[in-house]
């Protein structure tokens, strides 16, 4: 076997597995010990992939062949879930309850894997093209509800893409035999993770879908945010106290940033600015007007929030999508508890 190179694992996460443990290894003699990584990769340091060996348990997890019974992952997963709840419990028992969570726990989130979805159908003209991530972290059951949460999200918009695709079907042909164009659909989704800190989650997806004969592709913001700690997706409203004017301090901040970056994206941006100054821009005003639907569409960033106005919003096709941040600084006195207190 290639000998693996040591990557040392972080001093407050070596801590904590020794601590859970009791400095004492899964067959619960006490001996000297080592933490062991069950997959063999030095470099990945998940809870659930640490484990306290002695140094005879760890060469039997190095036996090859023979008749020995080689020390597997699954039996050592098995072996520690027992000695672990063993000694939380002898404690508690000795020295009452936990207080303090152990603190790289709560801070062992991230992303994972980045899903692929890639499909094509030459009976019913359409491609679809898809990336999400998925997450772990400590808390399974609020692991596995993160996940199915982005996944469901995408998957009811790849089948609605899908039926609608199938539903033109004709119209494709069609457009194919007679007018000789390409009559064929197609979906592309892309994310950024804006955010990923111990308390908060934003990711922002972009669904770009072309339909046969139109003029051009369209495009649409979609944004997922999450707190931690007990996992809640959030809303627009979920952000802010309900008392207080938050809807009408948003627009009056986006009308501001909008018109000040609206004429760079004209022909004439000097002569555009000039105007501006006169009177305000009906798309925009429209467009941020202080009702919820305006501002649907936001993440969290370090030190605020961005909010994304696609096109037909604030502006035309051609301008396309602005992005404004908005700082927490100016939001501050009209956050809800439950953002104040986990806000980057
Ligand atoms: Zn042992």
């Amino acid at each position: 076997m290639a000998k693996k190179n040591r990557i040392e694992i972080p001093e407050e996460i070596a801590a904590e597995v020794l601590f859970q443990s009791n400095r004492t290894c899964v067959c619960r003699e006490k001996k000297p010990v080592q933490i062991h990584h069950i997959d063999e990769d030095p470099a990945n340091f998940e809870a659930d992939n640490l484990a306290v060996l002695c140094f005879d348990c760890h060469r039997d997890t190095q036996i090859r062949g023979g008749f020995d019974r080689k020390l597997d992952s699954a039996q050592i997963r098995r072996y520690r879930k027992d000695w672990l709840e063993r000694i939380a419990n002898k404690r508690e028992r000795e020295h009452g309850p936990l207080t303090l969570k152990p603190q790289f726990m709560k801070n062992d989130i991230r992303a994972v894997k980045h899903v692929q979805i890639k499909e094509s159908s030459e009976e019913q003209l359409y491609s679809i093209d898809a990336e999400y991530a998925q997450f772990k972290f400590n808390d399974v059951q609020a692991e596995a509800e993160l996940n199915s949460r982005v996944s469901s999200f995408i998957s009811k918009i790849i089948d609605d893409f899908r039926t609608e695709a199938s539903a033109r079907l004709q119209d494709k042909i069609k457009m194919r035999d007679e007018l000789s164009a390409l009559g064929w659909d197609s979906l592309s989704i892309v994310h950024r993770i804006s955010l990923l800190t111990p308390d908060l989650l934003s990711i922002e997806f972009v669904f770009q879908t072309y339909i046969a004969g139109a003029a051009h592709p369209n495009s649409v913001t979609r944004t997922l945010n999450f707190r931690f700690d007990p996992l809640k997706q959030i809303e627009l409203q979920d952000v802010f106290e309900p008392s207080t004017p938050y809807l009408e301090a948003l627009s009056e901040y986006c009308v501001i940033e909008l018109h000040s970056l609206q004429p760079s994206r004209w022909h004439d941006p000097i002569q555009r600015a000039e105007d501006l100054k006169i009177r305000q821009d009906k798309w925009i005003a429209t467009g941020t007007a202080p009702v919820a639907a305006n501002f649907q569409n936001f993440v969290f960033v370090n030190e605020g929030m961005k909010f994304f106005f696609d096109a037909y919003q604030v502006g035309s096709y051609a301008e396309g999508r602005y992005e404004v941040f908005v700082p927490f600084n100016y939001l501050k006195s009209m956050l809800s508890d439950q953002i104040s207190q986990r806000r980057p």
